[in-house]
């Protein structure tokens, strides 16, 4: 297994890319901008989407589905929203093709089947859900609605990249209605702390939780709600949000409720979502040099096992040694592969499974036969150690779960350190060209500002976080009051 990845140092863009493609997790496709998701890369998905799920279910939501289409006339109900969607939309205008009489062998679109309306292909499903939800709610009774959608969504990018930005992603889409506009408030800034939590605790990564600028709020929003990450490069990733749609929504579609007096109401809605973007936050967050570094609660493989032997009788009594601990750590629901592959070499699986993240690499040859020992290394710190048999699974239990808190602090760390306070536009400037990682600044709350210092350093806003201190001072762009830092950052 020859690795070659380049170095995080040289370019960490190309290093991105090959290690997605060298760890097997998608690779670029035949269609523009849309990806192949791999096996690995869909099981690690698969399990980002269990443990989701599972959070949403708790807080009582249910899954259900929606077409892909949405016609015309429904997406533009509610202006905003199509306004800022119109721009990465792909629009079905026919459904059939016939022979070209020109040109034997090829299809050309039947100018006869050109459709009455045009269906656009979901960019986001408010449009189709809220035009269901009218029939769905009459009466306070029938609410909150609570409902999440696992689908694939389109939007048209320009530039996209393997997982961070892709034409077609995969996503969940949770949807919401409510009788008021404090419980809708509660439920998005509730799904902001689920994906904080989700973040944080099962994939490791630290995040900083707050709302975006009105420039970067979601088209139809009251307010957006966001978690943001640092990648290691410096640059910063917005990794979910959780939007309050107000009533803007069931205004569009005409949702409205009899409330307990028997008046009519609008309903107040949120959305919020996070997409197959998690998977390149993951890869940039924690690997390294030598290929992924996999937290231990989404590796698919958490342990893998690798013989080291000459004989088949090695091979043999080496085999039951693994098994038995391979169903040992599984009574633990720990995921465990034995790689009793004869087709390679040790060393080829050790390179492999570096390559590929497996947090805990177990290796046993003759000698650990004789001494009752197995061989543990680390992946997250290359570290190895002799583990005597009779304390093995107590051993890798405890070790699964340091990674896991490893990985976030060593995280934690980097973000910690790469959030820089600057108070004039040069250190601005300086901070960003020279160390990156989020700018603590004053800011004078104008899209004007927020722009121009966008055009010139490529530095947005990427949230103003929840705990901020309100602090009064002057922006560092116009000199004018402010009463709080907001983060800037260069973002995926
Ligand atoms: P939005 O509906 O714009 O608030 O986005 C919902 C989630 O999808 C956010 O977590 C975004 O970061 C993510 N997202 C937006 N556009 C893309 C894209 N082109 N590819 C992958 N993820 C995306």
């Amino acid at each position: 297994m020859s690795k070659n990845l380049t170095k995080r140092s040289e370019d960490y863009s190309k290093w991105y890319n090959e290690l997605v493609v060298k760890a097997d997790l998608a690779e670029n496709s035949g269609v523009r901008g849309c990806m192949v998701i791999k096996p690995y890369g869909y099981a690690i998905w698969e399990k980002m989407q269990a443990e989701l799920d599972r959070m949403f279910k708790e807080t009582g939501h249910q899954n259900a589905y929606f077409p892909l289409f949405v016609p015309k006339s429904m997406f533009e109900a509610e202006e905003k929203n199509a306004e800022g969607f119109a721009k990465e939309c792909a629009i079905v205008t026919h459904y059939r093709l016939k022979n070209d009489p020109d040109k034997p062998g090829k299809l050309m679109v039947d100018p006869n089947a050109k459709l009455e309306e045009e269906l656009i292909v979901r960019p986001t499903s408010e449009a189709i859900i809220w035009s269901t939800y009218k029939g769905w709610v009459q009466s306070y009774r029938d609410l909150p609605l609570l409902i999440n959608q696992w689908a694939n969504v389109v939007r048209w990018e320009m530039r996209t990249r393997l997982f961070l930005r892709t034409a077609e992603f995969l996503w969940q889409e949770g949807h919401t209605a409510h009788a008021t506009q404090s419980e809708a408030i509660a439920e998005s800034e509730q799904m902001m702390n689920v994906y904080a939590d989700f973040a944080q605790n099962f994939m490791a990564i630290p995040v900083i939780k707050g709302i975006k600028t009105e420039t970067e709020r979601f088209a139809g929003a009251v307010e957006t709600y966001c978690i943001e990450a640092l990648m290691q490069d410096g640059k910063a990733l917005q990794a979910g949000t959780s939007h309050f749609l107000g009533q803007n929504f069931a205004k569009a579609f005409d949702v409205k409720f009899a409330n307990a007096e028997g008046k009519q109401e609008h309903v107040w809605g949120t959305s919020w979502g996070v997409s197959t973007r998690l998977m390149g936050a993951l890869v940039m967050t924690h690997s390294d040099d030598n290929g992924l570094v996999l937290p231990p609660n989404l590796a698919p493989i958490q342990v893998v096992i690798v013989p080291i032997y000459k004989t088949d009788e090695e091979f043999a009594a080496i085999s039951e040694a693994a098994n038995t601990l391979v169903s040992q750590l599984r009574k633990l629901r720990i995921s465990v592969k034995f790689d009793d592959r004869t087709t390679q070499k040790p060393g080829f699986k050790f390179a492999e499974w570096e390559l590929k993240g497996v947090p805990v690499r177990v290796a046993v040859g003759p000698k650990d036969l004789e001494n009752g020992t197995f061989e543990v290394a680390r992946r997250d710190t290359l570290s190895k150690e002799v583990v005597l048999k009779d304390n093995i699974v107590n051993h890798i239990n405890g070790l699964l779960e340091e990674i896991q808190d490893s990985l976030f602090n060593k995280a934690l760390e980097y973000r910690d350190t790469h959030v820089t306070e600057v108070n004039s536009f040069d250190e601005f400037k300086d901070v960003l060209e020279n160390k990156g990682g989020f700018i603590a600044a004053h800011w004078d709350g104008t899209p004007e500002t927020e722009e121009k210092i966008k055009d010139l350093t490529k530095a947005t806003i990427r949230c103003i976080a929840l705990d901020r201190v309100e602090e009064a001072g002057s922006c560092v762009f116009t000199g004018k009051p402010s009463v709080g830092r907001v983060l800037f950052a260069k973002a995926y």
